[in-house]
């Protein structure tokens, strides 16, 4: 089992490397802005008090995100592992995680951050946005040029946690601006360096 943390901007390719590390690993995925915007398409309770936000590329309140955390972390089985992908996004959101990790006993194995050149990123969203076109499906209502530049700014705030990661030792940097297949080889090989004791991991996966 692994739990994961992943960080990069708007269209770093996240979303993806997660849903084949869900395939291969069969950890569970939880990505804020996933339920965020599902909350907001069965327009709940909670996705009425997103919406603004969301569409605007702002950051939805604390409270909120953390109270859809905790319910998934508690709800869902981690015993496989899990990948965190858009959260953390605040000083208190990452201390509430903390919380949540310690009650679980389950520690963070790696925070992978994906780097990639923003113009490269503001390429993919709108090619992102003319394949859901093309699909028929809906585009993603953040997913144009303006947007994107506030969710980068937004990502740039993002960024100030980094370090916390880093003096844990848990934190590698991945060039994301390369071929899908080649951010999941190396993210791979970053997961099978592990940083907890092998009985320990062992231990956890039997219970
Ligand atoms: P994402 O798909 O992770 O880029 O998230 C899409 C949007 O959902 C963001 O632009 C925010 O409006 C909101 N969002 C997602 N995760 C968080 C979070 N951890 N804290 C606050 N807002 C979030």
């Amino acid at each position: 089992m692994v739990n994961l943390m992943l960080i990069g901007p708007p269209g770093a390719g996240k979303g993806t490397q997660a849903e084949r590390l869900v395939r291969d690993l069969g950890v569970l995925h939880l990505s804020t802005g996933d339920l965020l915007r599902n909350a907001i398409q069965n327009d709940t309770t909670l996705g009425r008090k997103a919406k603004q936000a969301v569409e605007a590329g702002d950051l939805v309140p604390d409270d909120v995100v953390i109270g859809l955390v905790e319910t998934r972390l508690e709800q869902k089985h981690v015993d496989q592992g899990f990948i965190l992908d858009g959260f953390p996004r605040t000083q208190e959101q990452a201390a509430a995680l903390e919380v949540f990790l310690e009650r679980l006993g389950q520690p963070l194995d790696h925070v992978i951050i994906f780097e990639i050149p923003a113009d490269v990123l503001l390429s993919r969203v709108e090619h992102r946005a003319m394949q859901s076109k093309a699909a028929g499906h809906a585009v993603r209502s953040d997913d144009n040029a303006d947007v994107l530049r506030k969710r980068l700014q937004e990502y740039g705030a993002t960024t100030r946690m980094i370090p916390f990661y880093e003096k844990r030792g848990l934190v590698t940097r991945v060039d994301a601006n390369t071929a899908v297949d080649e951010v999941s080889t190396r993210i791979r090989a970053i997961i099978a360096t592990s940083h907890r004791p092998s009985h320990d991991r062992e231990a956890e996966s039997k219970e």
